[in-house]
């Protein structure tokens, strides 16, 4: 199964990415988990693109062209794929279809859930993250105290960009240059626009069934 998720910041792809990926048991190839990491280890790559995530900027698209090609080239792909946060702009999706031509890969869905802008920023100013096996919580009355993520001990984390100034720069940059891409994958009958609002098992559900 090859799939790629779309959704505006807080439409929850991150959560849903997780667990379809386990379901269908591919991997699932995060743009932004993989610039945290090389932040994190402040690498060359790292280092680069460090200023364009903590502002809520896309990446340049020659860096995540590296990303995507690096991961491809690693392997362990043949049983598909899920990919969350890319492709974020028209060349990427543009690029990304190249590259899958010239490997003779077809995608099979394009998912798109859809939320609301002021479920969103309620969402994104509530989300902590775990740094270690990325779990994503919100801060709630369960969660309000939570300090360590209680799958697997690891430090929780406020990500930097989910600061409610740089969520409303996010958000432009996602009407700007993201949705295109949902147009570019509706025009290639791949698009299926999935309600992102509701419980989690819910939403996990509707995406199954259009898959
Ligand atoms: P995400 O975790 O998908 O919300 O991404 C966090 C941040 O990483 C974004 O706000 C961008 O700065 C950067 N990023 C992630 N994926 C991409 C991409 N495909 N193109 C450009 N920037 C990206």
């Amino acid at each position: 199964m090859r799939i790629v998720l779309l959704g505006a910041p807080g439409a929850g792809k991150g959560t849903q990415a997780k667990i379809i990926s386990n379901k269908f048991n591919i991997p699932h190839i995060s743009t932004g988990d993989i610039l945290r990491h090389e932040i994190k280890g402040e690498s060359e790559l790292g280092k680069k693109a460090a200023e364009f995530v903590e502002s809520g900027k896309l990446v340049p698209d020659e860096i995540i062209v590296e990303i995507i090609k690096n991961r491809i080239s690693s392997g362990g792909l043949n049983n598909g794929f899920l990919m969350d946060g890319f492709p974020r702009n028209l060349s990427q999706a543009r690029m990304f279809s190249d590259m899958l031509g010239e490997l003779g890969i077809k995608l099979d869905r394009v998912i798109n859930i859809v939320v609301n802008e002021s479920e969103i920023i309620s969402r994104l100013s509530r989300r902590i993250t775990c740094s270690v096996c990325k779990s994503i919580f919100s801060v709630n009355n369960s969660h309000r105290n939570l300090e360590k993520c209680p799958n697997c001990n690891g430090d929780l984390i406020k990500r930097k960009d989910d600061d409610l100034k740089v969520i409303k720069h996010r958000l432009e940059i996602y009407e700007s240059e993201t949705r295109p891409v949902t147009d570019f994958y509706a025009d290639k009958g791949l698009l299926v626009n999935v309600d992102g609002c509701g419980e989690e098992k819910e939403i996990t559900k509707r995406i199954l069934e259009v898959l």
